[in-house]
C-alpha cells in the first residue's frame, strides 16, 4: 500500500480502524488535485467559472428510510427510536464493515482529515474516507479544515467510510435495500454505501452532533443558519429544506456564521461546518449574488444541466433533479465571521414555506407560540412540479429537522425554552411561501420582500409599528414594513376569495392540532394554549 499526499503520524488506517488495503491511498489532497483526478477519471467537468460539476448517480437526495443508528448500550435508552431513528444490530454492523473492507481491498481511495464545530471546546475530529475524489472535495468544502501543522498530530475521533459502489444485500446485511447510511456511536463510525449523494456525509455528522451535544454537553444543536450584524447582534434562521436558511442568511450587510448547522452553548452560537451547501435550481445572480459568485474554482456542483454545447451551467435545468446543489468553503462568501461563531441570538426566525398561503409573511411570536411552533416544525411543500398537481402537502418536523434528531424532540425544545426564558430574544415566524392564495392560485412571496421584512425586524424597525392579530392562528403581524406593500402583510387580505381563505386556514389549523396530539402529555398548558383555534 502506497500513501500519497499530506499526512501525519496517525495516518495508519490499519491501526486506527482496521482498514488494510493493497492500493494507493491519497491523503489530504489539495482541491486542485482532487478536481484534476475527478476530471481524469471522467467523473466531472469544469464549468465556465471554474467550478467542478459532477453527477452523484442514482441518488440525488438523501434517503431517510435507509439511515440507521446502531442500537447498543450507548444508544438504547437515549435515542428516540421509530420511523426516523431506525435501529441497527451491532453485530450486523460489524459484519457489514468487514464486507466493505474486503470489497475495497484492491481499490484506491481518498482520505481527508477535517473537523466539526468552530468552537474549540466542542471540536470533533473526523476522518473521511471516500471512494471518489469529488466526495473528498465535498468533505473539504463542508467541514472545517485543519491547518497544515495540525495534520501532523491529527487524531481522528470519528471516521466516515463512504463507498457508493458497494451495494448491501438486505437479507444478509440487515439493511432495507442496497443503499445505507449507518451511525455507530460506540465505534464512532459512519458507514455509507450504495449512494453517492454527498449530503449523507454532511447530515451523518450533523445527526451525530445532534446526539452528542444535547445529550452529553448540554448544548442545543440546531438545524438553522446564522449571521451577525455590525453591532454584534446574532440572528438564527430555523427551517426545513427549501424554506430559505441558506438564501436568507447570505446578506451582504451581515457576516455569515453558517448556512445549516449550529450549536448554542452557554453564550455562543457556533457553526458545526466550514462550508455551505446551496440549492442552485433557478439560481440567478440578480436574486442571489453572493451564492452565484461563490460558484468558482473549488466549488462542487451536483447534478446540474448545461446550456447546449457550452460549459455554462443551466440552473433552470431540473431534469436530473430539482435538488441541484453546490458546495463551497465558507470563505467563498465575502462577508463572513472568522472563526464561525458569535454571541447568543437577539433574533430568531422560524422559516416556513407555507404553500397554503395562510400564514402571514412575518409575525412576532410569544415565547409560548415559539415553543409550539418549534415543536410543530411546519412547512408545506408543493406536491410536485408536474402540471395539474395543485394540492400542497403539509410537513411537520419537530425542531425543524426531525430527520436529523436522534433524541426525543422535547429534549431540544426544553433546551430552547430555557434559553428563551427571561430574555429579550425576539422570535419571528416568516412565511417564505405563498401569498394571495394557495399554490396554483397565489404566488410565492418575492424574495426581495422577505429580505426587507427580515431587515426591518433585525434593525428594530418593527418595534414602533402597529400590529394586528390574525384570527385562528392568533399571530401578531405588523401592519407596515419598509420595502413591502402593506397589503401583503395580512394574508387574508391578499386572497380575493375570503371564504376560501377562512376554510383553508381552518383546515391547516386542524392539521397543526392533530400533529401536536403526540406531544400533549409532555407539554405545559401554556404551550398547548398557543395552538391555533380550530373553528367548528
Ligand atoms: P436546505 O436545508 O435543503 O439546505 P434551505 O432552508 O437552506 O434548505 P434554501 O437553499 O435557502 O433552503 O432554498 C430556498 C429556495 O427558495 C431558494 O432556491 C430561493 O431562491 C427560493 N425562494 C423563493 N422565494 C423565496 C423567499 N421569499 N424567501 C426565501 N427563499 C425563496
Ligand atoms: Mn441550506
Amino acid at each position: 500500500m502506497e500513501k500519497i499526499g499530506k499526512f501525519g503520524k496517525n495516518a495508519d488506517l490499519a491501526k486506527t480502524i482496521g482498514l488494510d488495503t493493497h492500493a494507493t491511498e491519497y491523503w489530504n489532497l489539495t482541491p486542485a488535485e482532487l478536481i484534476e483526478d475527478s476530471i481524469i477519471l471522467g467523473e466531472g467537468v469544469l464549468t465556465d467559472t471554474g467550478a467542478l460539476a459532477i453527477e452523484t448517480g442514482q441518488f440525488t437526495g438523501r434517503s431517510p428510510k435507509d439511515r440507521f443508528i446502531v442500537r447498543d448500550e450507548k444508544t438504547e435508552n437515549a435515542v428516540w427510536w421509530g420511523d426516523i431513528n431506525i435501529g441497527f444490530d451491532p453485530t450486523k454492523f460489524d459484519a457489514l464493515y468487514e464486507k466493505m473492507k474486503a470489497y475495497v481491498k484492491d481499490s484506491e481511495f481518498y482520505v481527508r482529515d477535517v473537523y466539526a464545530c468552530a468552537d474549540e471546546s466542542f471540536r470533533m475530529n473526523i476522518r473521511v474516507i471516500t471512494e471518489q475524489p469529488w466526495s473528498n472535495l465535498f468533505a473539504y468544502n463542508m467541514f472545517l479544515r485543519p491547518l497544515d501543522e495540525e495534520i501532523e498530530n491529527f487524531n481522528p475521533e470519528w471516521n466516515i467510510f463512504c463507498v457508493p459502489s458497494f451495494e448491501a444485500n438486505p437479507e444478509e446485511d440487515g439493511t432495507r435495500q442496497s443503499n445505507f447510511a449507518i451511525l455507530n456511536f460506540t465505534k464512532k463510525m459512519i458507514l455509507i454505501g450504495g449512494t453517492g449523494y454527498t449530503g449523507e456525509i454532511k447530515k451523518g455528522i450533523f445527526s451525530a452532533l445532534n446526539f452528542i451535544l444535547p445529550h452529553e454537553k448540554n448544548v442545543l444543536s440546531m438545524h438553522c443558519s446564522a449571521n451577525v450584524g455590525e453591532a454584534g447582534d446574532t440572528a438564527i434562521f430555523f427551517g426545513l429544506s427549501g424554506t430559505g436558511k441558506t438564501t436568507l442568511s447570505s446578506d451582504p450587510n451581515r457576516r455569515l456564521i453558517g448556512d445549516d448547522e449550529h450549536g448554542w452553548s452557554e453564550n455562543t452560537v457556533f457553526n458545526f461546518e466550514g462550508g455551505c451547501y446551496a440549492k442552485t435550481i433557478d439560481l440567478t445572480r440578480e436574486k442571489e449574488p453572493q451564492i452565484y459568485d461563490a460558484i468558482k474554482f473549488g466549488a462542487l456542483l451536483e447534478n446540474i444541466g448545461f446550456i447546449e454545447e457550452s460549459s455554462t451551467p443551466d440552473y433552470t435545468d431540473g431534469s436530473m433533479t430539482e435538488n441541484t446543489r453546490v458546495s463551497y468553503p465558507i470563505h467563498h462568501i465575502d462577508n463572513i465571521m472568522v472563526p464561525s461563531k458569535a454571541g447568543a441570538p437577539k433574533n430568531i426566525f422560524f422559516l416556513t414555506a407555507d404553500a397554503f398561503g395562510v400564514l402571514p409573511p412575518i409575525s412576532r411570536l410569544t415565547n409560548e407560540q415559539a415553543m409550539y411552533h418549534f415543536m410543530s416544525g411546519y412547512t408545506a411543500k408543493v406536491a410536485g412540479t408536474e402540471v395539474g398537481i395543485t394540492e400542497p402537502t403539509t410537513t411537520f418536523s419537530a425542531g425543524f429537522g426531525a430527520a436529523f434528531l436522534p433524541l426525543h424532540p422535547a429534549k431540544y425544545a426544553k433546551l430552547l425554552g430555557e434559553k428563551l426564558q427571561g430574555t429579550e430574544i425576539k422570535v419571528w415566524l416568516i412565511n417564505t411561501g405563498w401569498s394571495g392564495g394557495s399554490y396554483g392560485v397565489g404566488q410565492r412571496m418575492k424574495l426581495s420582500y422577505t429580505r426587507s421584512m427580515i431587515t426591518a425586524a433585525l434593525e428594530g424597525n418593527l418595534d414602533s409599528v402597529a400590529f394586528e392579530k390574525l384570527p385562528v392562528f392568533d399571530l401578531l403581524y405588523p401592519t407596515s414594513c419598509a420595502g413591502v406593500p402593506s397589503e401583503l402583510l395580512n394574508p387574508r387580505a391578499t386572497w380575493s376569495d375570503k371564504q376560501a381563505y377562512d376554510e383553508t386556514a381552518n383546515n391547516l389549523a386542524g392539521k397543526f392540532v392533530k400533529n401536536f396530539e403526540k406531544f400533549a402529555t409532555e407539554t405545559s398548558p401554556e404551550i398547548l394554549a398557543a395552538a391555533p383555534k380550530v373553528l367548528a
